[in-house]
Parts: C-alpha cells; sequence; structure tokens
C-alpha cells in the first residue's frame, strides 16, 4: 500500500437528467423536506444488510467490527447534517454509477408521476422514495465519504456536489469502512440542527427502518467530512 497523496480529484457531470431532477426535487419536495432522512437512513440500512449478506461467505469484509449501526451527527457551527454507517460502502466506479444517474433508482418513476398537488404527491413519496438526491432538499452542499468493506484504507472516495450539474470525486484514505453523508445545509435550514428535532423525525420513521442513533455531541463525527475538500 502506498501513500499516495498527489491530487487525483476529478469533477464530472451528472447523467443529464439528474441536474433536471435535482431542480423540481428541491422545488416540489420542499414541503416534505423531511422526508431527506428517512431516505438515507434508507439507504444506510440498505447498506449494512448488504453487508450483512456479503459477509456470510466472507467474514473478513466485517474487519473486526461486526456491529453494524448508523449514527445520525450534527454540528451545529458548521451547519452540517452527517447520516454515517458502517455498511457495505462504495468503490470509486459505484459511486459514479450509483450517485452520478438515475438509471437504476425510482426516481425517475417517481417524477413523472408527480401532480404539482402538493398532498397527492406527498403520498408518491411513500410509493416510490426518492433516494439520495433528497438530500439536496436541505442541503446546498453533499460531501459523501465511503470505503468499500475489505479494500484497503487507500481505497476511500470523497464524492462532493452542489447539486449543479457537477460532482467532483477523489480517492482519500479512509480507515473506517462504509459510507459517511455529510449535508451542508441551505440557509433557513438550522431548526435541523437539534437534537429533539432530529430524534422527531427519525422516530416519525422508525417502523418502517432500522433505528439510527443520534449523536448528541453534535461535532464528534467531524473528521469523517474532514478531508473532503
Ligand atoms: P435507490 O436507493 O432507490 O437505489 P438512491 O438514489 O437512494 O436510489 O441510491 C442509489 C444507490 O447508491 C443505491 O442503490 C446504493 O447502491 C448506493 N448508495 C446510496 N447510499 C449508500 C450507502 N449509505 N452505502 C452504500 N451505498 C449507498
Amino acid at each position: 500500500m502506498t501513500d499516495n497523496v498527489t491530487s487525483n480529484r476529478e469533477t464530472m457531470g451528472f447523467q443529464a437528467e439528474v441536474k433536471q431532477l435535482l431542480q423540481l426535487m428541491i422545488h416540489s419536495l420542499y414541503s416534505n423536506r423531511e422526508i431527506f432522512l428517512r431516505e438515507l437512513i434508507s439507504n444506510a440500512s440498505d447498506a449494512c444488510d448488504k453487508l450483512r449478506f456479503e459477509g456470510l461467505h466472507n467474514s473478513a469484509l466485517f474487519e473486526n467490527d461486526s456491529e453494524l449501526t448508523i449514527h445520525v451527527s450534527y454540528d451545529k457551527e458548521a451547519k452540517t447534517l452527517t447520516i454515517s454507517d458502517n455498511g457495505i460502502g462504495m468503490s470509486r466506479d459505484e459511486v459514479i454509477n450509483n450517485l452520478g444517474t438515475i438509471a437504476k433508482s425510482g426516481t425517475r418513476e417517481f417524477f413523472t408521476q408527480l401532480s404539482g398537488d402538493q398532498q397527492k404527491d406527498a403520498n408518491l413519496i411513500g410509493q416510490f422514495g426518492v433516494g439520495f438526491y433528497s438530500a439536496f432538499i436541505v442541503a446546498d452542499k453533499v460531501s459523501v465519504l465511503t470505503r468499500r468493506a475489505g479494500e484497503n484504507i487507500d481505497q476511500g472516495v470523497s464524492w462532493e456536489s452542489d447539486g449543479g450539474g457537477e460532482f467532483a470525486i477523489e480517492m482519500v484514505e479512509r480507515a473506517t469502512r462504509g459510507t459517511a453523508i455529510t449535508l451542508h445545509l441551505r440557509e433557513g435550514q438550522e431548526d435541523l440542527l437539534n437534537g429533539s428535532k432530529l430524534r422527531t423525525i427519525i422516530h416519525k420513521y422508525s417502523d418502517t427502518y432500522r433505528s439510527a442513533y443520534l449523536d448528541e455531541k453534535g461535532g464528534m463525527e467531524r473528521q469523517h467530512t474532514a478531508s473532503a475538500g
């Protein structure tokens, strides 16, 4: 394993439709903004399930840490919210495919069904799920740090986007497997930087999704965001 610190940051464009969807998402789902947390916790939960499944055949993937958890933390000063899991994580190619295109997700279908009627549209959200991009309802920048389970620590990947049509991707060192998604909150979203508010949102969906732990210490997980830029 070499300690290669030369910059390998690359900027790539989203699939054409993604940009359009992001704009639609921000405008049409604003009144249901809380769903972003359900979507991100749901993805984290899926990532833990995938590791549990792949780990049945290859226990090395657990890297001596088989307790699978999801944490939600916030940093009032930085105005960030971080959802992290120690699930399967993503390789560089997986990040590009999964977070740069919408081909696979239910998002596209969801948007074709939108009526513009808030009540009806809110029901659709429950039916389809709108996925990762819902983060941009409340965030004007999203940073992802991830490493696939079982890979070397120099196989970490940093992904960052302001939702404007491009994303930046870079290989980084990441000691822990799994994924941390940091939302840099838009102006006016600061009320989310509050333990009881977040707990209420998490509990609202806890019957459907594996519970996430709220990290009350706020800044504790800042190291996950430090190397993103
Ligand atoms: P969907 O969950 O409907 O497939 P999303 O847009 O929410 O669509 O996510 C796209 C893909 O990105 C997921 O299918 C998954 O492969 C990957 N992904 C998202 N979040 C995570 C995560 N926390 N850990 C690992 N992979 C993830």
